[in-house]
């Protein structure tokens, strides 16, 4: 089985916890167990797992990229003045893929999913979703 959702992104950067989006699409698959891979397209975001608790995580993330990989010293920028951003993706890479175990995301308490927008706000980011049935 295979579907795409689609997200509104409303600030240049961010983290959007894509858990509760994915969770429906992995009861509606209606299978016991298997696989579900978790596939962003575009060269300016990715996915990325990681506790949600008060958000302090997720803002130390951003944090995080925004020191390794500051904003306008890159050769891309000459071109569309978002070199970071692309670094930014390919760091967190453009996938997941995690366990469904008894027709449930096999995630562990404290872990959500999130899709990272670097190169926002749009109105049309595509998650392709892709579960393989064991
Ligand atoms: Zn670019």
């Amino acid at each position: 089985m295979q579907k795409i959702i689609n997200l509104t992104t409303f600030e240049h950067e961010n983290l959007y916890d894509i858990t509760d989006k994915i969770a429906d699409v992995v009861r509606e698959a209606d299978i016991k167990n298997g696989l579900l891979n978790i596939y962003a397209r575009g060269s300016t975001v990715g996915i990325i797992i990681q506790e949600k608790s008060d958000g302090s995580v997720k803002q130390d993330m951003l944090h995080l990229l925004r020191k390794l990989i500051p904003q306008g010293v890159w050769e891309h920028d000459k071109n569309d003045n978002n070199g970071d951003a692309h670094l930014k993706s390919g760091l967190v890479g453009p996938s997941q893929t995690i366990p469904i175990i008894d027709g449930r995301l096999g995630l562990s308490q404290w872990q959500n999913i999130f899709f990272c927008e670097f190169d926002g706000p749009r109105m049309n980011r595509e998650i392709v979703l892709t579960i393989i049935k064991i």
